[in-house]
């Protein structure tokens, strides 16, 4: 790779970003767990508040998960945010609480894998160690021609060896910052911008003119469909939630009421009956089960990266009633208005809120 016209395409065309600007080790790690599988533009507007609430390592070490979840809310993979503060405590416990300058340490914190370690020895540190991501391999397929799929361990090593070779050791950040920014700007994964490309003459895919068949495409497998009916019950003024568990999916964010399958009216006001009388107790809310105050609020979906659910929502009123001691735990928990606004949510059910 001509890696001068690479940097000189960069300091023309960078993008000004906040954790570019003001750089410290301790942002160019929290900017870089955020932007894994996440648009810049959704980023910027929660680095900033991030950084706010926690503006160092042992500020974010002391904080309870529910804190961080809640300003991570509908960023999506959730785990990014739980190895963070895992992270924050881990280095608060074996480095004083400062990053370490080397990817060699750095790879030892939970939640930081090789690309994270590179990017942050690279950008804060200026070490000069390769950054591999997706845009990273998606160029080099392109510009050797490199017939290989990405997921696969020999393409990664195969491009990361090439990248060594390249990085220059007085400007590795900014090498890898050029990638990043290239691969999201000229080099994208449809269409590329090849008429803007400086590498246009040297790159083999677009001599080929097969730009869009490297890297090789995986057979997709069809994606699993989960059908779930969500519940927004509200008991009084209350509203009944439930954390989820804090291993799988989603997990330890907040749910309202979620049942498998897509729920018909009267499916839904049977299982009421069936099961929150339990919750309630049964004397004065009987009559409320005769015709229960039941909206509904609609379909939608959500994909995940692996799984998509189809849902169906309804909320439904209930007189106030305290639930019957014991039988809290097996639906979840009330909570009023106020604290239901404070708890983090997966963005999977957003639309039910
Ligand atoms: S010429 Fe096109 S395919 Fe090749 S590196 Fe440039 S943008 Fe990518």
């Amino acid at each position: 790779m001509d890696v001068e016209s690479l940097l000189s395409w960069y300091r023309n065309n960078h993008r000004c970003l906040p954790w570019r600007t003001d750089r410290t080790p301790y942002g160019t790690w929290i900017s870089e767990a955020m932007l894994q599988q996440t648009r810049v533009t959704t980023v910027l507007d929660y680095y900033p508040r991030f950084l706010e609430h926690f503006p160092d390592i042992r500020s974010l070490a002391a904080s309870s998960e529910d804190e961080v979840l809640k300003l991570w809310e509908g960023l999506g993979y959730y785990s990014r945010a739980r190895n963070l503060m895992r992270g924050a405590r881990y280095v608060c416990e074996h480095f004083d609480g400062e990053l370490p300058e080397s990817s060699d340490l750095l790879i030892r914190i939970p939640g930081i894998g090789p690309y994270m370690a590179g990017a942050i020895a690279s950008q804060a540190f200026q070490e000069p160690v390769p950054a591999v991501d997706g845009n990273c391999i998606r160029i080099y397929c392109r510009l050797y021609a490199l017939p290989m799929i990405p997921s696969e361990r020999t393409t990664y090593n195969e491009v990361y060896s090439r990248v060594a070779k390249d990085i220059p050791p007085e400007e590795p950040g900014d090498f890898n910052e050029a990638l990043m920014d290239f691969g999201s700007l000229i080099c994208t994964p449809k269409s590329p911008r090849c008429t803007a490309c400086p590498f246009a003459t040297e790159c083999s895919a677009n001599l080929l003119g097969k730009q869009e068949d490297f890297p090789l495409k995986k057979t997709k497998k069809e994606t699993p469909v989960e059908e779930h009916t969500i519940l927004r019950i509200f008991v009084g003024k209350k509203i009944l939630v439930h954390k989820r568990p804090s291993s799988g999916l989603l997990a330890g964010l907040f749910e309202l009421v979620d049942l498998p399958g897509n729920m018909e009216y009267h499916e839904v006001k049977k299982w009421l009956k069936d099961n929150l009388l339990e919750f309630c107790g049964d004397s004065s809310l009987a009559a409320s089960f005769i015709e229960p105050d039941i909206r509904v609020l609609g379909t939608g979906k959500h994909i995940f990266s692996h799984l998509r659910w189809n849902m169906i929502g309804y909320e439904i009123h209930l007189p106030d009633q305290e639930p019957i001691k014991g039988n809290a735990k097996k639906f979840g928990e009330l909570v009023s208005a106020k604290k239901y606004g404070s708890l983090a949510f997966a963005s999977a059910i957003r639309m039910y809120r």
